[in-house]
């Protein structure tokens, strides 16, 4: 069949070819509803690689140009080959893999999606990845009642992140971040303090907000340096500092409170897990969704033909205000 995909041609190069594809007797054919730009289909826009292309680890082709991408998606089964067992067409499904989504059609084999829950909106399950990453990620974060939280970057995942651990019993719940709109929004979501790092001292802030003790939980979903550093010195002795990102570059780091303060470090990479689990914590992590206990449509900040993928990503990359940005095919 013939299928329109966008492609990285070079650095900040993108542009939608037409392929003819033939999906394998183990691959499920899936009408693309909507795919999400993330952080890291942002680095790759960008130039910045994984080392190793991240191949192994999440990405399912080495990389080379020109490239094929996008792993957040969501849409109707409309084909599967012979040797599908958990599949059929109608089925809504999600993409949680690096198959290719920024196509009008994607293959994928069983293992690489997950079963929408029923009822979900289709622009939600089409970032039931993101979501879904990001619900697991408040879950496993540790946070009781009565704690203090701070959620360092308050993109899409912060922002899902810091809605779960509020809904949880966090006492307050502090974001940092350097954009005064995606505050502003995440406290109409219910964020109870929005701290602006490049005008105010975010250390200070958090010390001041939580009578000098450090946050009870810390959650890193910047995906920078500072970010780690920060965690490493606003969390509170004996606390925990939650690992979100996925940070590809050498990083230098002062993790003396490691020890000092014995601190608990927890990674929650939903997709590393290893796939029993994600089957097993996907429809976990959505079932707040679908009852109604988070609010994520107001995070879905732009919506853009996958034909104008160019100025898309340019959004993405550039636009302050833009928190997730949706490609319709
Ligand atoms: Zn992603």
């Amino acid at each position: 069949m013939i299928v329109k995909s966008a492609c990285l041609t070079g650095i900040q190069q993108i542009e939608v070819r037409e392929r003819e594809l033939f999906p394998a007797d183990d691959e499920i054919v899936v009408k693309t509803h909507a795919a999400g730009i993330c952080g890291q289909d942002k680095n790759l826009f960008n130039g910045i690689i994984p080392p190793s292309g991240g191949l192994n680890t999440e990405m399912k082709t080495a990389f080379s140009y020109p490239y094929f991408f996008g792993h957040e998606a969501g849409g109707t089964v409309i084909e599967v080959g012979k040797h599908v067992r958990r599949f059929q067409p109608g089925d809504k499904v999600m993409a949680f893999a690096w198959v290719e989504t920024y196509s009008d059609y994607f293959f994928a084999k069983e293992d690489e999606l997950e079963p929408a829950p029923a009822g979900l909106d289709m622009d939600l399950l089409s970032l039931g990845e993101p979501i879904g990453c990001a619900v697991f990620s408040g879950l496993c974060s540790k946070v009781q009642l009565g704690d203090s939280v701070a959620v360092i970057g308050m993109g899409f995942a912060g922002q899902v992140i810091a809605q779960v651990v509020k809904r949880k019993g966090a006492h307050q719940v502090i974001g940092i971040d350097v954009v005064d709109g995606k505050l502003e929004l995440a406290k109409k979501l219910g964020l109870d303090h929005g701290v602006n790092s490049s005008e105010t001292d975010p250390l200070s802030a958090i010390l001041d907000l939580t009578g000098g003790r450090g946050a009870d939980v810390v959650i890193e979903s910047a995906g920078t340096a500072e970010a780690v550093q920060l965690c490493n010195d606003a969390v509170r002795h004996n606390g925990v500092i939650v690992f979100y990102s996925w940070i590809t570059r050498d990083i230098t780091l002062n993790i003396s409170r490691w020890h000092n303060n014995s601190l608990e470090i927890v990674n929650t990479g939903l997709v590393h897990h290893g796939i029993d689990q994600r089957h097993i914590w996907v429809p976990q992590a959505l079932r707040p969704v679908l009852q109604g206990q988070l609010d994520i449509k107001p995070l879905i900040t732009h919506s853009v033909p996958l034909a104008e993928i160019d100025q898309a990503m340019q959004t993405a990359n550039e636009d302050p205000a833009a928190i997730k940005v949706i490609l319709r095919p």
